[in-house]
């Protein structure tokens, strides 16, 4: 059978999320009256549990929509509030806290706010409805209260007031329906009082026939009539003779107060004839009515469902080329996208890039050995000067054999390159060099956008490389240990070094070259040939030592000394380098390695190309394709593994633009969602039709 308010409020529960035109509102019961009229014992008689909150100064401050849905299945009366992601609360006091925290929230000053609070009780004993719980403001409209607040509360009342809702309109017996706050409100938004429903509460407080006398209101006539009710019951000892026992808790209350109000009515049932009476007969009044007015609703909420899918699809066409987007296929997609990009950069960096990367550095330490060993100038120990033998007299001898001054300097040299931690060093430059070739990749990918996910990128890489460092530089210093007692030497080997270092030496030729020549510009040509003069004569004096504080050198300042020095450093530096590469390119003594000691470059260089490739063997293996394989798999765990759905969405709606397409897809899913809904109900409600008429 087709419960057409549990389908349309299924449908409400569809169109929820998202923003809609009025012409979209599907009707409720909105329920208004002024302060102590009965207005939550009213509301609270027809849920069954007392939910709403309480207080003198509390009176709600923002609008209430109650859905409630009737659940077989359920156990006992269970609340939801889906915006705050609480679910399935039993415990009704909880329930009460939250809505007057919600309340609470509205400061006072404003003293009521538009925004609503949703609420879902489901429960085996609710029927079906859809309610507002209104702000008891109508009754505190006063003269001295400010324009904009009445402006305020107006806004409010029309948009809850208006069609297609039913207005459910609450006084109390005991007072003059003259004075009827919400039946005053009632008569402005529907004069005809076609969709207004009059509840009389505390109908045990008047005599029956007074009772009777407001139910069958001629003065304020309503087409869907008064209701008389009772929704409190007396405290016990005042009607002992019902109550022997005081109820314990809410659920036994509200069991009294409908054996207190049946009996009541059952007692008077003759002054009450042609009335309608009771909280059963209210619940019934008010799941007909809403029920009426749900199927007038059905064809205009259609045409206004379809209407906006039509618009929203036409939108989605033009501005994202109907090209389907969830949180999810946005993350999934640029995951991919970096996974590919990861597979192409294990053809791009891969053992050649790691060894010219290694080569690299040791190429800029042996440089730095050479200088420091080889390529110095005289310098003091102890206060005198040690004269290094020449270098000129390296190239010029011809038996090596028994100088050990020269044999120890390579010795020191090689040692010095073989122990410089070589598997520390070559792990962090290829570590390095990973994470930086990943954030390169990242910046390539939409992932740009988002910090966290860039961040969270940059973890996976690093922890995946952590994972094997301290294994692997220990492998790598294992691997190069032979090479820091003995190193053999194929001919090949020593040519290509030759070559190498010839490179290398040009270069730093030119680099040379370049700094004096900055040198010379700053402080320029004529002036740098002065203090240079000066500073030689100095030294031919043999007082190399400058005074760089004093002024009186001929006027040359500190800083200009030190330009000087710095050039006649350059100079000798560069007049060295040449010697040394004339004498590597064209000596026959170079070719041979043999005559490795008075090759230092060379020598230096093959031990160099040993340890590089011997690293990179290793590094390959335990590092790169380690990193290759579990990289992609540590992204899984990170992106797809740990983030909730919330951390999803939030994580895709960072970027303004992807947050546009997926709302705009969500907003077409779910009117598509509403469209089947509805068309299911239409069609339901058709064959009924047409079963009756057939009958
Ligand atoms: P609200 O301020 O309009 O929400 O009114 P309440 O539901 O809080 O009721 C105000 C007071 O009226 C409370 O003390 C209730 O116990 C009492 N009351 C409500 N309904 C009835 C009723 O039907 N009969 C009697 N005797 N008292 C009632």
């Amino acid at each position: 059978m087709l419960n057409l308010t549990k389908q349309m409020i299924e449908l409400k529960n569809i169109l929820a999320s998202m923003d809609y035109s009025e012409t979209l509102r599907l009707p409720a019961i909105v329920v208004i009256g002024s302060q102590s009229s009965g207005k939550s014992s009213v509301l609270e008689a027809i849920v069954g549990q007392e939910f709403l909150p309480k207080g003198s100064n509390m009176v709600t401050r923002r609008p209430i929509e109650l859905t409630l849905v009737n659940t077989p299945s359920a156990a006992a009366e269970v609340a939801d509030f889906p915006a705050l992601k609480m679910f399935n609360i039993t415990d009704f006091k909880q329930v009460q806290n939250v809505l007057f925290d919600l309340n609470k929230a509205v400061p006072e000053y404003e003293c009521i706010s538009d925004d609503p609070i949703q609420i879902t009780i489901r429960s085996p004993r609710v029927p079906d409805l859809s309610l507002v719980d209104l702000p008891g403001y109508i009754q505190v409209e006063a003269a001295d209260q400010p324009m904009e607040l009445k402006q305020k509360i107006r806004d409010l009342c029309k948009k809850y007031l208006d069609p297609p809702n039913i207005i459910l309109a609450i006084s109390a017996a005991d007072v003059d329906l003259a004075n009827s706050a919400a039946l005053r409100a009632s008569k402005i938004a529907d004069p005809s009082g076609d969709r207004t429903i009059g509840v009389i509460t505390k109908v045990d407080l008047v005599e029956p026939e007074k009772a009777k006398g407001i139910l069958t209101n001629r003065k304020y006539p309503l087409k869907l009539g008064y209701v008389g009710v009772i929704t409190k019951a007396p405290s016990a000892g005042k009607n002992s003779s019902l109550f022997s026992r005081r109820p314990i808790n809410s659920h036994q209350a509200f069991v009294a107060q409908q054996n207190f109000e049946s009996s009541y009515f059952k007692e008077s049932r003759d002054s009450f004839t042609g009335t309608t009476t009771g909280t059963k007969n209210l619940k019934r009044k008010l799941i007909k009515v809403l029920e009426k007015s749900m199927a007038t609703a059905l064809r205009p909420t259609h045409l206004a469902i379809q209407q906006e899918l039509e618009e929203t699809s036409y939108q989605f066409k033009v501005e994202f080329n109907d090209r389907p987007l969830t949180p999810q296929m946005y993350l999934a997609n640029n995951i991919d996208l970096l996974k590919l990009a990861t597979k192409e950069l294990s053809n791009n960096f891969s053992r050649r890039e790691l060894r010219a990367i290694l080569k690299n550095e040791l190429d800029q330490r042996v440089l730095d050995l050479l200088a420091e060993r080889y390529w110095n100038k005289p310098f003091k120990l102890n206060g005198e000067t040690v004269i290094e033998p020449d270098l000129k007299e390296l190239a010029n001898l011809n038996n090596m054999d028994g100088d050990v001054y020269w044999h120890r300097k390579l010795d020191l040299s090689s040692n010095s390159l073989t122990k410089l931690g070589v598997g520390r060093l070559s792990t962090n430059l290829v570590t390095n060099a990973l994470v930086m070739e990943i954030g390169n990749l990242v910046d390539n990918t939409q992932l740009r956008n988002h910090p966290m996910a860039k961040r969270a990128v940059q973890e996976a890489a690093k922890s995946v490389l952590s994972a094997k460092y301290y294994s692997t530089a220990d492998q790598v210093e294992n691997c190069i240990k032979p090479y820091k007692y003995e190193i053999e030497i194929e001919d090949r080997e020593w040519q290509l070094s030759r070559e190498n270092s010839i490179c290398l030496l040009k270069e730093e030729m030119r680099q040379c070259e370049e700094v004096y020549n900055d040198l010379k510009k700053q402080v320029g040509g004529r002036k740098l040939n002065q203090v240079v003069t000066y500073l030689e004569k100095l030294h031919q004096q043999n007082t190399s030592e400058v005074d760089l504080n004093s002024n009186e050198a001929l006027g040359f300042s500190s800083n200009l000394i030190k330009k000087g020095q710095d050039a006649i450093f350059l100079r000798d530096r560069l007049s060295l380098l040449k010697m040394r590469h004339q004498f590597l390119k064209s000596s026959k003594k170079c070719k041979k390695k043999e005559n490795k000691y008075q090759c230092p470059e060379v020598y230096l260089d093959v031990v160099s190309s040993k340890l590089t490739s011997t690293a990179i063997l290793f590094l390959n293996v335990e590092l790169l394709s380690d990193f290759y394989y579990n990289f992609p798999r540590e992204l899984d765990k990170k992106f797809f593994d740990t983030l909730s759905n919330e951390e999803i969405e939030l994580f895709a709606k960072e970027d303004p633009k992807i947050k546009k397409h997926i709302e705009l897809q969500e907003r077409k899913d779910l009117l598509e969602a509403a469209l089947n809904k509805i068309e299911g109900v239409v069609a339901i409600q058709r064959s009924k039709l047409n079963r009756l008429n057939e009958d």
